[in-house]
């Protein structure tokens, strides 16, 4: 029989979201489906009839933590606290029904092409009705970018990711997630542009536009540099007062850009470019094309035509062949480019990826060393850069009021869940809200403001 969504009505569904931006979107798309469908959606991981977990698996901790996750929903099935067990999301696709073998008692596991179908997955398998255990629907792992109108938002609903493109046709040698999510595929500007109204009328603040690889927005559609055309038509709609770009791959990243991103007001002053690496060696063997000459040039374009910009990066260290000398290379560009923020993760060898067949593999140890030195470089750049902030007067968000009226929000320059905050004394703002603030102290990553009496 085919499955049919509206036989997950009435159904309690507990829902675990893990992994990056790009899941919590298939997250919350899912979240949308199943309240479609008439379920009856919770946060509980447990006292639930279906316990969904949308997981992640780039690299083994993500997928350590999504198998952990996953055994003790097991356990609570067991105990009769769950009914049923469904697994989707990057691991369910990258490891197939080989994931049943490693957490024994899964009854669904779908892939990220079958992610629309959740809730008649749902209502399969929490009457029983699967022939196989677990059931596997892992669809095609390519195509077209799936839609995501009619999302259920996690978190206070003003601020939402909007993806503008799924896979990615790079292919750096440590990264698996080609393998997992295809090849690179753009959302046509039509469904964005409506996606970011519905948003938009929704109540959306702040609009994250996110991909694998946003620089590359349009090229598989014909449209060459296509990320500043589709800038100015996301500026003109009415609602969100910021426009945030993540996941900007270097090389990708135009005078055009530069210059859209300097002109139109609502889009930040904020590049997150994920440079992973400094030493050309190293580059090559990453497979990136970028080169350290060019990116100190960008990095100073960038400082030129907005002296006011925040960059963020993400950086690789212990790959193979990385020798003491290609890291003090980077622990030196570190100290030199001065980001805002960083992100700096070790190595890990993925299985099926060209960096974990190559020769020269660096030891666990260094690779942890090296993170904590380049991390403790990073660490006095933004503490000192946040006390350079007392004084400013700046615009604020404000994500959340604790019940003693103390707000926590964000300028500009922080982006939800990966940078540091503002901590709001006193003042009677709302989530959604903007507020002008003045940074009273700097407290390491974070500042301490006051609202602006006018
Ligand atoms: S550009 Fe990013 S997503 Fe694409 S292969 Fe490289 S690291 Fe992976």
């Amino acid at each position: 029989m085919k499955p049919d969504p509206r036989e997950a009505a009435g159904l309690k569904v507990g829902f675990v979201s893990l992994g990056c931006p790009k899941n919590q979107v298939d997250s919350e798309k899912m979240l949308g489906l199943l309240g479609q469908a008439g379920c009856v959606v919770t946060g509980d991981e447990e006292g639930v009839d279906v316990l969904v977990i949308n997981t992640c698996g780039f690299i083994q901790p993500a997928k350590e933590e999504a198998l952990e996750v996953i055994r003790k929903a097991l356990v609570a099935k067991g105990r009769g606290r769950v009914g049923r067990v469904v697994v989707a999301g990057c691991l369910s696709q990258r490891m197939g029904a080989e994931l049943g073998k490693e957490a024994e008692g899964i009854d669904a596991i779908v892939g990220l092409g079958e992610r629309d179908k959740i809730a008649a997955i749902v209502a399969k398998a929490a009457e029983g009705r699967e022939t196989e255990q677990p059931a596997v629907y892992l669809g095609r792992k390519s195509g077209s970018v799936a839609k995501d109108r009619g999302r259920l938002l996690i978190g206070a609903g003003h601020s939402a990711y909007l993806r503008i493109s799924e896979g990615c046709n790079r292919r750096c040698s440590f990264c698996t997630i080609p393998s997992i999510r295809g090849r690179f595929h753009s959302k046509r500007k039509a469904e964005i542009v409506a996606e970011a109204k519905e948003l938009a009328a929704n109540g959306v603040r702040e609009l994250i536009l996110i991909a694998q690889d946003s620089t590359s927005w349009g090229r598989d559609l014909g449209i060459k540099d296509g990320l500043p055309g589709l800038l100015e038509d996301l500026h003109a709609i009415d609602g969100p007062r910021w426009i945030r770009l993540m996941y900007l791959y270097p090389t990708g990243i135009s005078d055009t850009l530069i210059e859209t991103i300097a002109e139109l007001p609502k889009i930040v002053h904020y590049i997150d470019m994920p440079l992973q690496h400094i030493n050309d060696g190293i580059l090559r063997a990453m497979r990136r094309s970028d080169r350290r000459e060019k990116t100190n040039a960008l990095i100073e374009r960038l400082r030129t035509a907005m002296p006011d910009v925040i960059l963020r990066t993400t950086l690789i260290v212990g790959l193979p062949g990385e020798g003491d000398s290609e890291f003090s290379e980077l622990l030196e560009f570190v100290q030199w480019a001065r980001f805002d923020a960083m992100g700096c993760f070790v190595y890990y060898s993925e299985e099926g990826t060209a960096a974990a067949r190559m020769d020269r593999q660096v030891d666990s140890a260094t690779k942890q060393r090296r993170q904590e030195q380049i991390m403790l470089a990073q660490q006095k750049i933004a503490f000192d850069l946040a006390r350079k902030r007392i004084g400013l007067r700046l615009d604020c968000l404000v994500d959340e009021v604790k019940p003693d009226g103390s707000a926590m929000g964000r300028f500009y320059g922080q982006a939800p869940e990966i940078d540091g905050v503002c901590l709001i004394r006193g003042g009677s703002a709302h989530p959604g809200q903007f507020v002008g603030v003045t940074v009273a102290e700097s407290h390491e990553y974070d500042l301490i403001v006051d609202p602006v009496s006018s």
